[in-house]
């Protein structure tokens, strides 16, 4: 055997220093030039000392690479992978090798970020265009936005969107009997607060004198039921209610779809294109709606506009809808979604094109309608003669038997009140239809049977409506071809695979190869979230150790996994404090403080939990201005609910009141909700837990490495503290244990469960020492920035000791007075030096948040300061009058191939100076491929899906 080639201690070491951008001759060089004589002292300059930890973080010893795969292969061992036929809104699905390899595994696109800077995102959102293409398509409705967080969440959207658009003034909303389960218990936990109740029912026979303002309708049902579900959809529209329907998007390939049966609005989950079940997620869920409704739409929305020389470009449309911009009165708290899922069942579409997705739901239905044959002959007729996949049958005594002798053939059932359910999916085979009737007790042949078995659906429910008509669902089904048309996508956009994303707040940090293997092992891919627990002994390993890690880092006594996004994890936090206020005998506290700096989803949620907002103003420094949050403490004393407050501050300063205002809270009946998106300033160094804070959000897909994937999936786990624990969401999968749990804020027990493996890898390669040396440079790199940038554009808040935490806001404002040169200008620029903007206008309108993370190495932290200096003297070239702010590079950024070829050039500038400015290389350029995209052109035409091919049709003419 050969000896190891190093110690495992050098090994682990080896993974923080690729981990970690600088190097340490870096790290002396970058220290002086701050000031600062150590790491040590830069810290201490820094954090408050009142608040720093007093224990190294102690995780264990940090494993290298190598270590880490093989602990992941041994905890992938303890999953069983059964066949689940479980259903429920879950379904076996093959993700196509070509989309495999070239999305999910590929950092071009799951290391991209929200395309909120269009012209570097032109792949992404093409991507996400012919999603919500396919989307409107497949449901019949006419606006779809670009994902939603998962299928039971997007009900709740819905209801909500119902409750604003609705005519009729009630406090009822009604839901179908058939929905899923886990979709009812969302949409329980989101009413509650709201004062919103639910009427479960038939809707074919209860609607009649059902005083609601909107229904949801499961199709099929969740025991597999085909109805004609146009009677309860008239019945709710003709009160002036609104119908959503929660439609599987296979079905619809042969059946009607939601908007031929009338429906205002469809939701449900695009998981069985393409998306593994990965034990509770991530997927994509969708919602689309009637053109009326369309500026209630909550989420992104793709929207096609035109660049600045009229061709066409997408960018996201109508974002006043969302909660930066209008704060509690927001339509919905969602921000981070499930960007790349959508990519990828948007792929399958295109992969498989009309026919192809129409016969795998062909397929899929004759094969439950030979399951269905052959359990009728062994005494088990489906409860539902209509039925697309799934069927229900009544077990009565024998249940437990069968399910035993399924397990047994290592199959899962749905297991019912007396029933079983059946759910066959793309990757059910006739072996296993034949396993399933063994279980139920006989030994029938696939061919035999499938001689007699007859389709059942419905002839008046057939779909005759033309979908995917547009012919990018049809030009790329040899591989070759889409192979090429996903590169040719991603190679549009600048992601991490290119170069430093320096985005404020967003932790644009390494998303390293080793953190993203085991999420495609079939061991965490294929397991259904409803899977039996003792299938998932891995994944409890995971998620115990997990937790008890982010305590360790947090300080807080017990961590809920559940929330699907950071924002997701305010609204479960913020009803954990509703609970246990309400529990304690004081319902009557309402009121969360709010400081004017937060980030928007904050207020949405606080609105969302049922609270009322009180913001609080900032000083001059930039911090929450300490007077005036006692003053409306203490005016609102009796109901005082809780504080949200980011920190360090969403300013980038770690504020030396934090303990006082955690105290002012507390001394009021509050509790301190801290939003942890902050964290990477923070691990190692300071625990919340500690300091006062009683919850807190952690956005692992920014502190701890799992891929922004161009806007999610992301996972935003809750920490609390002791006396909080008893309220952490519940799920209806997994109760009755805990009484006081509030309902689930995500439709699976664990969230997004498979992208968990990731954090876990980052921390078990880490090790404490690493991750707190990652904050150290987190903040040493942040600083290095500031002070090199301040002399061109001044950072605008530090500390009294003249230090940033892990990011730095620079105010370019006085130049606009100056050059006319808006921070756009700046934005758009820098992507022609080859780079992704900073945070614009957040938390200052006008200014540039600029967070490096500890990822980023000395050099390319020096071409991001290089470029920001050089469009600083282009800057100075308007002032003396040198060119025209309107005629200017900066105006013009970005420039595009059409400037480099432009015959008729005039502008007082060269071409090579518009495309190739200080410092760009002639070889490596990144080319926007479009000019500056126009939003409002864009908003006031919308178009939000791939024209109908009649368009097309009349363009070639
Ligand atoms: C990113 C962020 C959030 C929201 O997190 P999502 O995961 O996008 O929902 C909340 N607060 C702050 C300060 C953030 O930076």
């Amino acid at each position: 055997m050969n000896a190891p080639l190093k110690t495992t201690a050098e090994a682990a070491t080896d993974f923080v220093r690729r981990h970690i951008g600088p190097s340490t001759r870096d790290v002396s060089a970058m220290l002086e030039s701050v000031g600062a004589n150590s790491l040590a002292e830069l810290m201490s300059q820094t954090l408050p000392s009142s608040i720093r930890q007093k224990a190294p973080l102690d995780l264990g010893p940090a494993l290298s690479e190598t270590e880490a795969l093989s602990h992941m292969r041994e905890l992938a061992a303890q999953n069983q992978v059964f066949t689940s036929l479980i259903g429920q809104g879950y379904s076996g699905t093959i993700l196509p090798a070509v989309i495999q390899r070239n999305i999910l595994e590929n950092p071009a696109w799951y290391t991209a970020y929200t395309p909120y800077q269009p012209e570097i995102s032109q792949g992404r959102l093409e991507a996400l265009f012919n999603f919500q293409t396919m989307i409107c398509d497949l449901t019949g409705l006419d606006v779809a936005n670009a994902s939603l967080l998962d299928e039971g969440t997007a009900a709740a959207e819905a209801m909500a969107l119902a409750e604003r658009a609705s005519q009729v003034k009630t406090k009822s909303f009604f839901v179908d009997a058939e929905v899923h389960p886990q979709t009812l218990a969302v949409l329980r936990t989101r009413a509650e607060p709201l004062g919103w109740n639910l009427v479960v029912g038939d809707p074919l026979a209860d609607l009649e004198g059902a005083d609601v303002f909107g229904g949801l309708l499961q199709y099929p049902g969740t025991t597999g039921a085909v109805r004609d579900l146009r009677p309860a959809i008239s019945a709710l529209r003709a009160k002036g209610a609104l119908a959503v329907v929660a439609a599987d998007l296979l079905a619809l390939t042969l059946i009607a779809s939601p908007g031929e049966l009338g429906a205002d609005i469809a939701i449900g989950s695009a998981q069985r294109f393409g998306v593994p079940m990965g034990y509770g997620g991530p997927h994509a869920a969708y919602m689309s709606v009637r053109d009326a409704l369309k500026r209630s739409l909550p989420g992104r929305i793709v929207g096609l506009s035109v660049d600045s020389r009229g061709q066409p470009a997408y960018r996201l449309a109508l974002q006043t809808r969302e909660q930066h911009i209008r704060r509690e009165k927001a339509t919905s708290n969602i921000c981070t979604a499930q960007v790349l899922l959508a990519v990828i069942a948007s792929m399958y579409a295109v992969y498989h094109g009309p026919e192809g997705l129409t016969h795998i739901a062909r397929t899929i239905h004759r094969r439950a309608a030979v399951l269905a044959a052959g359990l009728t002959k062994l005494g088990y007729a489906p409860t539902s003669q209509a039925f697309f996949d799934t069927i229900t049958v009544a077990a009565g005594a024998k249940q437990s038997e069968i399910v035993a002798r399924a397990l047994a053939e290592k199959i899962n059932l749905r297991i019912g009140d007396g029933t079983l359910g059946i759910a066959v999916d793309e990757t059910t085979t006739p072996a296993i239809v034949e396993a399933v009737w063994r279980a139920f007790g006989d030994k029938l042949s696939y061919a035999d049977v499938e001689l007699n078995a007859r389709e059942t659906l419905p002839v008046t429910l057939k779909r005759d409506s033309a979908f995917l008509i547009h012919p990018v669902f049809h030009t790329h089904r040899s591989e070759t071809e889409l192979l090429r048309y996903m590169r040719k996508l991603s190679d549009r956009d600048l992601a991490l695979d290119r170069a430093m994303i320096p985005l404020g707040s967003c932790t644009m940090k390494l998303n390293a190869t080793t953190e993203m293997i085991p999420l495609t092992w079939p061991e965490f891919g294929s397991l259904h979230p409803f899977a039996p627990r003792e299938q998932a002994a891995g994944y409890h390993a995971l998620f115990a150790r997990l937790e008890k890690w982010l305590c360790d880092i947090t300080g807080y006594d017990a961590i809920s996994l559940q929330p699907n996004s950071g924002a997701q994890g305010e609204y479960a936090g913020l009803l954990a404090i509703r609970a246990y206020h309400a529990a304690r005998g004081e319902p009557h506290r309402k009121v969360c403080l709010i400081p004017s700096s937060a980030h928007g989803t904050n207020p949405a949620s606080a609105h969302m939990a049922g609270m009322e907002v009180v913001v609080t103003a900032c000083d001059a420094r930039g911090d929450v201005d300490v007077d005036d949050l006692r003053a409306k403490a203490e005016k609102h004393s009796k109901s005082l609910a809780a504080v949200m407050i980011t920190y360090p501050s969403t300013h980038g300063v770690f504020e030396e009141h934090i303990t006082e205002i955690c105290d002012i809270v507390h001394s009021h009946g509050g509790q301190v909700y801290l939003d942890g998106a902050n964290m990477n300033a923070q691990v190692g160094l300071s625990r919340p837990g500690d300091y006062g804070a009683d919850v807190s959000h952690l956005n692992l897909h920014k502190t701890f490495c799992i891929p922004h994937g161009g806007g999610g999936p992301g996972m935003g786990p809750i920490g609390v503290k002791a006396h909080l624990a008893p309220y952490l969401p519940g799920h209806p999968a997994t109760d009755g244990a805990v009484p006081h749990a509030i309902g689930p804020v995500s439709a699976a027990p664990s969230g997004s469960a498979s992208i968990l493996t990731i954090s876990y890898i980052y921390i078990l390669m880490m090790g404490g020492e690493g991750l707190t040396r990652a904050t150290e440079m987190a903040i040493l790199n942040a600083n290095y920035i500031g002070s090199r940038l301040d002399p061109h554009f001044p950072v605008l808040y530090r500390n009294a000791k003249g230090r940033v935490a892990h990011e730095c806001i620079v105010d370019p404002r006085p130049l606009k007075t100056t050059s006319g040169v808006t921070v756009d200008d700046i934005a758009k620029r820098l992507i022609d030096y080859g780079f992704h903007a900073p945070t614009m206008s957040f938390p200052v309108p006008g200014t540039l948040m600029i967070e490096p993370t500890e990822s980023e190495s000395k050099a390319e932290l020096d071409r991001f300061c290089d470029a920001m200096i050089a469009i600083r003297s282009e800057i100075t070239e308007i002032e003396i009058g040198r060119w025209k702010v309107e005629a200017s590079p900066l105006r013009h950024a970005p420039h595009t191939v059409h400037d480099i070829v432009d015959d008729a050039w005039s502008r007082p500038y060269s071409r090579a100076t518009g495309c190739f400015p200080d410092g760009v290389s002639r070889t490596d350029k990144y080319w926007s491929p479009v000019g500056r995209v126009d939003n409002v052109y864009g908003d006031r035409n919308l178009v939000c899906s791939c024209p109908p091919v009649a368009d097309y049709a009349q363009a070639a003419e």
